[in-house]
């Protein structure tokens, strides 16, 4: 937080939740490096977002690309517990930018899904989309831009970004204006800032901004909180809080369930689900985020189709 300006700002520094993240997957044979890299800037970019506005239930960011990555998602939880995946179908060379990997044919889409921990029976989850281009068309070749973009069109705030991920380390830095008048909400219920006038705030905010962007791609990932501040912020009057560290920080955790993947196959139907039991005798799922394999045989294959209602909770299964 910056004393008595209408700004804030938020660093993360993921390291064994990230790497975790690239363990599980490297069973698998891991991502290509461009990949590896695109995945850490969200999962950086979720934490930071859940972090910010505390939401209660998860914030799931995710790219539906039209290139070799089809899918990229990061998603955390109140808690900042996160996991993240990405499918990706041919080749990624080393340096390729975003646009190659996810927006080849102007398709590629950036989602912010936030889903209520409580949701009521039939409420649907919160979810803006926004195209992968800049203001005048032109491809976004940066996730920090387009998560930028997103949050000025459909949050209406001014956010300024940066981003970083190698296979260590996955940080970002976020500097926001605060709306001064009600609370711009990413849930969409909140009132629009009309503070624009306010011009001698914005340059506060300007100033600051344009001294996170110069923050370098290295320094994000080597050096730590205390001197990244120092270094960017050392004329202004930063007020820092505590960091969250260990329970309380960020850390991987998987919410897949052998009781979620009966969901899944239930709503697959159970003509679909007996045809994989004839041709391969059982139906085995993976979980993408932490590699986790449910198998279901014949027998646990046709209890996913019984109705769980006639079971009261807590009485043992009938077998
Ligand atoms: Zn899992």
């Amino acid at each position: 937080m910056f004393e008595g300006l209408p700004v804030r700002g938020m660093l993360v520094r993921l390291t064994d939740a990230w790497q975790d993240v690239l363990r599980r997957r490297g069973q698998t044979g891991g991502y290509p490096a461009a990949v590896q890299e695109l995945l850490g800037e969200m999962t950086a970019a979720a934490t930071l977002m859940q972090a910010n506005i505390k939401f209660n239930g998860a914030l799931v960011l995710q790219i539906m690309g039209d290139g070799p990555v089809k899918l990229a998602v990061a998603e955390v939880q109140p808690d900042l517990s996160l996991r993240a995946t990405a499918t990706v179908k041919g080749e990624v060379a080393a340096d390729a930018p975003l646009s190659h990997m996810v927006n080849v044919n102007n398709q590629g889409r950036c989602a912010i899904t936030l889903d209520p921990k409580d949701r009521l029976p039939g409420q649907q989850p919160y979810q803006g989309v926004v195209p992968l281009f800049g203001d005048r068309h032109e491809k976004l070749e940066k996730l920090s831009e387009v998560i930028e973009h997103y949050m000025l069109q459909s949050e209406q705030l001014d956010t300024r970004l940066v981003l970083a991920a190698n296979d260590k380390v996955a940080a970002g830095l976020l500097i926001q204006r605060l709306p001064l008048q009600g609370e711009a909400n990413l849930a969409g219920a909140g009132a629009v800032a009309r503070d624009e006038d306010q011009i001698g705030l914005n340059e506060d905010y300007n100033r600051i901004a344009i001294l996170a962007a110069s923050l370098k791609r290295e320094e994000l990932l080597e050096l730590d909180a205390e001197t990244i501040l120092r270094r960017l912020f050392w004329e202004e009057d930063v007020r820092r809080f505590e960091p969250l560290a260990g329970v309380q920080g960020p850390r991987f955790a998987c919410t897949c369930s052998r009781e979620r993947v009966g969901n899944m196959l239930r709503s697959l139907g159970r003509d679909e689900i007996e045809s994989i039991i004839a041709e391969q005798g059982q139906v085995e799922v993976g979980c993408d985020f932490c590699g986790a394999q449910y198998r279901f045989d014949p027998v646990d294959a046709a209890q996913v189709f019984l109705q769980p209602a006639i079971q009261p909770p807590g009485t043992p299964g009938i077998h």
